[in-house]
């Protein structure tokens, strides 16, 4: 765990940073998932090195978030985010704090984090400065607010929610005094930048126990100031890897309703899109999945569609396997490798371009998906001339 290249690269800087006689330690989410287990990847560096100071030891930094001492260092292992000792200036309206005051000592810099289990420091040597029970916590399954629950809720509204998207990526539990505060001050939530927001969201869907997060958004009152409806039972069984999967399911136990839902939570378009497919492929596979919408949605568009049929308790036939044969199996994956393009249907048919060209192509993509024509020039030229025929006897598409 501690040996991949993001480890290694931490305790590179760690050892220049010690060697210019500055202190420096691992902290925060690297610490607990080691201690949890989990796979690392950001493995942050707290010193009490000033920013500048952090840019005068090494020959490769750049400024990331200098205004909140975050510079990145780069060594050959890997870039590492290396942040100065701080404390968090004024809080305004529950927010984060706009000014923060670098400071020379660890337990000051530990104090301000949200969680015990967020609040270890690991030394260059393995050893661990752990004030507030961060590793007793952990092994209890235990979410804990550092010092009183309500004052740092007060501090900071996100907090709150972040404990409930630990519940869900950890399966923890949430100490009773925290969850206490999080029932007082859950309206406190809506002074939060939704796009703040949203990232816990993203973090919460891909959770090993998202039902466990959505029984602590209910619990804690959360739920009832965050745009939507959140019925915790309705997330029995739901996982995914994929956060877009998540915001699909949040989407459909909406109704109706779903895009002004979504639309507060401000998702990317790329997202909605996403979101979009889903819902139809879930509507398709009520009456059925036909060759077209195998063609039509991704992989990870229909598996999220028959994920939520099955949370959902619908009777379907499809399985994961059958969905992925029936994939695999299709004559053409995309629009691109039919061998007929519009510009063959005008020579062929002698027209100019016009709604009828865009029907025509539809027609003939949906023929060859179906298998009714062979994706080979002379037959779907063939199956043209007869459509041809057709389009100019039903209507008068076709000026004569
Ligand atoms: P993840 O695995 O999702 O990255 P993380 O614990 O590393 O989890 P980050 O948002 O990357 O979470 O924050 C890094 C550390 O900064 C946390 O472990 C915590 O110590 C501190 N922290 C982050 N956000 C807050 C906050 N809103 N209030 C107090 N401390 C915070
Ligand atoms: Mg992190």
């Amino acid at each position: 765990m501690q040996n991949n290249n993001e480890w290694q690269a931490a305790f590179t800087v760690i050892k220049q940073l010690e060697n210019a006689g500055f202190e420096a330690v691992v902290v925060g989410g690297a610490v607990r998932d080691a201690l949890l287990g989990r796979e690392v990847h950001d493995v942050d560096v707290a010193t009490s090195a000033m920013p500048s100071e952090v840019k005068g030891i090494f020959t490769r930094t750049v400024d990331i978030g200098i205004q909140h001492g975050t510079v990145l260092v780069l060594v050959p292992e890997a870039p590492v985010e290396v942040t100065t000792y701080r404390t968090d200036g004024e809080y305004t309206d529950h927010r984060r704090p706009e000014a923060v005051q670098f400071v020379r000592s660890l337990a000051e810099d530990l104090k301000r984090r949200d969680f015990t289990m967020n609040a270890i420091a690991m030394r260059r040597d393995g050893s661990f400065v752990d004030y507030y029970g961060g590793r007793e916590d952990i092994e209890a399954c235990v979410i804990r607010a550092v010092g009183e629950a309500q004052a740092r809720f007060a501090e900071d509204a996100l907090r709150m929610l972040r404990a409930v998207r630990f519940s869900a990526q950890l399966s923890f539990t949430i100490e009773p005094a925290t969850m206490q505060a999080m029932r007082e001050q859950a309206a406190d939530i809506e002074w939060i930048a939704k796009e703040r927001v949203k990232a816990e969201f993203d973090k919460l869907w891909v959770g090993k126990d998202v039902h466990n997060g959505m029984v602590k958004l209910q619990e804690s009152g959360l739920a009832a100031h965050l745009p939507g409806e959140f019925k915790a039972e309705q997330w029995q069984g739901f996982c995914t890897q994929d956060a877009q999967v998540g915001w699909a399911y949040f989407a459909l136990l909406q109704g109706g309703n779903w895009p002004e839902v979504l639309r507060s939570y401000r998702l990317s378009n790329k997202e909605t899109s996403f979101v979009k497919a889903v819902l139809a492929a879930f509507e398709a596979l009520k009456v059925g999945w036909t060759k077209m919408d195998y063609f039509t949605y991704s992989e990870v568009e229909l598996g999220a569609a028959l994920h939520f049929a099955k949370l959902q308790k619908l009777h379907v036939e499809v399985t994961l396997d059958v969905m992925r044969e029936a994939q695999a199996s299709l004559p053409i994956r995309t629009r691109n490798e039919l061998v007929v393009n519009g510009l063959d249907l005008q020579k062929w048919s002698g027209q100019k371009r016009g709604p009828w060209l865009k029907e025509a192509l539809q027609a003939m993509l949906e023929a060859v998906v179906a298998g009714e024509v062979e994706n080979d020039w002379q037959d779907i030229k063939a199956w043209f001339e007869r459509l041809y025929e057709e389009m100019k006897s039903l209507d008068n598409t076709f000026e004569q």
